[in-house]
């Protein structure tokens, strides 16, 4: 209902200000503060991301809500308490982690992810919000709110996977980007980025997960209609890897600056996993690139990569076109 509505919203409010205030102005929060400012976070920008700190304490904020009146059943389904086992009272979802608010396009704030300090074996790095009726997670991309105009004025939005990315882009002067939580990315949240530009740049982490990541998110914004592009990282870094140790400027000029159209991001893709010394790698690629070659059209688009690859190969570019010729044949 409206009112359910509004006192889950009333409540992310008053949760995120509590945990900023713990994490900026508490002994508590010092070392967790500690960890952001080497992580290269500064105070203006902890401030206007609203990144705070849950205490270790099982009700700290349940105890907050209860004494500010709010009807706690209908806080755990807010995502924010969890009942006891004994059904005799509620404890707090989040407990010793860094809190970064999850916004609605309005900028209300709507859920939480929390980080825990320290890696563990024993508990997963991010804790998120569960699914609610302020939070669909279908709907909500990180900074969406906060990058949409200048997503606007550059016709250009960059898409990480974590929204720690997003905000050291930001350190690095790239505000039009936006980060899925992870590597769920749905039709609705491609159908809000298509709304306001129609240049979509894909940089996901340098790791296995982030490849496979890149590759579907880039076939899912295709499909779309969508004009995409994918920026590569060196290794296994991620983009705040990659700007904590090269800069904002090589971020910019180097990785942003110098996407790959979404064919030649696929042969990258696809020697990634060969050795092209051996000669069933060298077939396996050839097979694989004009297996996906044959799904475009453009006749410039063919002749350039035939070319790239009779190159990459050394298999002359008239054998590639007719065996491209001969696929294409059995696929229609
Ligand atoms: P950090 O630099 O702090 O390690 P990251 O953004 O590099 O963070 P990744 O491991 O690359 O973290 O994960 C990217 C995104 O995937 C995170 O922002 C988070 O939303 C999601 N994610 C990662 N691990 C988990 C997890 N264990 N549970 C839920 N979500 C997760
Ligand atoms: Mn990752
Ligand atoms: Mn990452
Ligand atoms: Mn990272």
């Amino acid at each position: 209902s409206q009112n359910e509505f509004k006192s889950m919203l009333e409540a992310h409010a008053l949760a995120a200000n509590f945990y900023s205030h713990l994490l900026l102005n508490t002994v508590e929060g010092e070392e967790a503060l500690q960890y952001l400012e080497k992580r290269g976070f500064t105070r203006e920008r902890i401030e206007n991301y609203g990144i705070g700190w849950s205490l270790h304490d099982r009700e700290a904020l349940s105890g907050l809500l209860k004494r500010k009146n709010f009807d706690m059943k209908e806080m755990e389904r807010a995502g924010l308490c969890i009942m006891k086992d004994d059904g005799t009272g509620y404890f707090d979802r989040f407990r010793g982690r860094i809190m970064f608010p999850l916004r609605d396009d309005n900028g209300n704030i709507v859920a939480f992810s929390g980080r825990i300090l320290h890696g563990s074996k024993q508990e997963a790095k991010y804790l998120n919000s569960p699914e609610t009726p302020i939070f669909e997670k279908s709907k909500i991309l990180y900074n969406f709110h906060n990058a949409r105009l200048n997503v606007r004025k550059t016709g250009k939005v960059i898409l990480f996977e974590g929204f720690m990315d997003t905000i050291s882009a930001d350190r690095a002067e790239v505000t039009n980007s936006v980060a899925v939580m992870g590597t769920s990315l749905s039709d609705t949240h491609l159908l809000k980025l298509k709304r306001i530009a129609k240049e979509l740049i894909i940089c996901c982490d340098g790791d296995d997960a982030g490849w496979e990541a890149a590759k579907r998110f880039s076939e899912m914004a295709m499909k779309k209609g969508m004009d995409v592009q994918i920026a590569l990282l060196p290794g296994n870094m991620d983009p705040d890897d990659y700007i904590t140790q090269y800069g904002g400027e090589a971020f910019r000029e180097k990785v942003i600056g110098n996407p790959h159209s979404f064919m030649s991001f696929m042969m990258a893709y696809a020697k990634r996993s060969k050795n092209l010394s051996y000669e069933n790698d060298v077939l396996q690629y050839i097979h694989e690139v004009l297996e996906e070659l044959s799904l475009r059209s453009s006749p410039v688009e063919r002749d350039l990569y035939i070319r790239q690859l009779s190159s990459e190969t050394g298999i002359s570019a008239e054998a590639l076109q007719q065996q491209f010729i001969k696929m294409a044949g059995q696929q229609s």
